[in-house]
């Protein structure tokens, strides 16, 4: 296994568990890939340094089959999971309750049930579909298509479902996730995965931080007689053990790196034209006395979203999709300390923020999330202890699958989405015997839940068998 992400780890402790013997090569001397934490600006105060809540992977099959509770992990959640402010001080607010949520969203909560009550009750049977290749034939067909058919909306189209500002923006703050102008055919989809899981799962942050979830992970992989060696970063197939298998927990470009013209020359082609999307420029922040927003339910919330109005979103990430940087990006805010507080010292507290960027942004963005949080929380300035920031290069340099500051490992486009790197029915295999791809470039994409390692691991085991 080359990387040690939660794909490369779900996908190892897989293999172990089955029996395989699987030694895991990671570039860092940390593992985890994009679910690090660390403790950057003040002893004992606990960043994440990539992914913070996890609404996709608190219920994922895959970390459940693993056990991880077994091995340490454990899921706290906020109050309330998600608010989006406004300028003339409205807010939408996200809670896990479907019902909750509508009775706060006034001539809305009825359109809010009707897009949500059947999918979160059914998520548990759902995610089997969401949570897989999408080019398969369903276990629920019914299901899913009742589900699917709004995800392929542009999300600009589905939010005129709403009457109600708060409404459209706490929609279009979650469907930016997707880093893509929302006016795309399937903008939804993401947001509405994010939001239907959340309303069956929560968006839950992991108790001492998202490395948590890797390292119980490793604990599981070396249980089953798996080892992981730090600090060795593969530019070449030489420095690979012999192996009957091989899975990259990379982005294309990373493979290509290694293997160069060993790839069959399609999807050497496939791997050159695979697009990524605009970046993230991160500021962490220690913040005396947490943040003083004027609406008050996002003191309470894990994550708050700040780009204004629904209109305001579609323009500032069309911007960032075309190169250029908004004055007031999008930016997202996240307080996993109030859901677990042992990452705060006293009354000073961690607060994650990154804001939305074009692809190999080399400007300092630090000012412009000041400003955001400024606006919905005026003194915020005068709290601020202390702070670090993570540029689109310094990302890149952190984690090679961040090509150019894009922390979804790739541009979210239709084909992308469906198919993973290059056009074909087996999205985890590289096309060379023995050789298979689990990072989140393969579906069903970003997040810490380990999906695309899982069915990386099955499609290996199928190849295993068959020797
Ligand atoms: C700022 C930020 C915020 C995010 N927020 C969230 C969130 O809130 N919720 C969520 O679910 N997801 C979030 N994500 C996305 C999530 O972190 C990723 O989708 C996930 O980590 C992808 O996992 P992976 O296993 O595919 O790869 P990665 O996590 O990228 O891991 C790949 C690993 O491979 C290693 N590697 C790379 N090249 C080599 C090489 N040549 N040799 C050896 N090792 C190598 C890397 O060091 C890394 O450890 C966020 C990501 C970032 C960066």
């Amino acid at each position: 296994m080359v990387g040690s992400g939660p794909n490369g780890l779900a996908a190892a402790a897989t293999l172990a568990r089955a029996g395989v013997s699987v030694t895991v090569l990671e570039a860092s001397d940390q593992i985890g890939g994009g679910t690090r934490s660390s403790e950057g600006i003040l002893p004992g105060l606990l960043h994440d340094e990539c992914a913070a809540s996890h609404p996709m992977a608190v219920g994922s099959p895959l970390l459940s089959d693993l056990g991880l509770d077994a091995y340490g992990l454990e899921w706290r959640l906020p109050d309330i999971d998600c608010v989006h402010p406004l300028d003339d001080g409205q807010a939408g607010v996200l809670h896990r309750s479907v019902a909750e949520t509508a009775a706060g969203l006034g001539v809305d909560g009825r359109r809010w049930s009707r897009l949500f009550d059947k999918p979160a009750a059914s998520y548990d049977v759902l995610q089997e579909d969401i949570l897989g290749p999408l080019l398969r034939f369903p276990s629920h067909p019914i299901k899913l298509a009742r589900f699917g058919l709004p995800t392929t909306l542009p999300a600009s189209v589905l939010a005129r479902f709403f009457r109600s500002d708060p409404a459209k923006a706490l929609f279009g703050g979650v469907a930016a996730h997707a880093f893509q102008p929302l006016t795309r055919p399937l903008s939804s989809a993401i947001g509405l995965g994010i939001l239907t899981a959340g309303h069956r799962n929560g968006w839950a942050v992991a108790a001492g931080g998202s490395q948590a979830i890797t390292t119980a992970m490793a604990a599981c992989l070396t249980d089953h007689g798996g080892t992981i060696e730090t600090g060795v970063r593969v530019s070449s197939p030489a420095q690979l053990p012999p192996a009957d298998v091989t899975i990259y927990d990379l982005a294309p470009a990373g493979i290509s790196e290694i293997l160069g013209d060993q790839l069959p020359r399609r999807t050497g082609k496939a791997y050159q034209r695979f697009r990524y999307g605009p970046g993230a420029f991160k500021v962490d922040f220690a913040v005396e006395g947490g943040v003083p927003w004027t609406a008050h339910a996002a003191r309470q919330a894990g994550t708050v979203h700040l780009g204004g109005s629904f209109a305001e979103i579609v323009a500032t990430e069309r911007q960032v999709s075309l190169g250029q940087m908004p004055e007031r990006p999008f930016v997202l805010v996240g307080q996993q300390y109030l859901a677990d507080p042992g990452r705060s010292v006293g009354d000073v507290h961690p607060l994650y923020t990154y804001a939305h960027v074009p692809n190999g942004y080399t400007g300092d963005a630090t000012e412009a999330i000041v400003a955001q949080i400024e606006r919905f929380a005026p003194g915020f300035r005068d709290r601020i202890v202390g702070l670090q920031t993570r540029t689109t290069p310094d990302f890149a340099a952190y984690n090679t699958n961040y090509v150019g500051g894009d922390i979804l490992t790739g541009a979210k486009t239709i084909p992308q989405l469906v198919f993973g790197p290059r056009r074909t029915l087996h999205p985890y295999d590289v096309g060379l015997p023995g050789q298979f791809i689990c990072s989140a470039a393969t579906p069903p994409g970003p997040g810490a839940h380990g999906m695309c390692g899982a069915h990386a691991a099955k499609r290996a085991l199928g190849y295993l068998e068959r020797l």
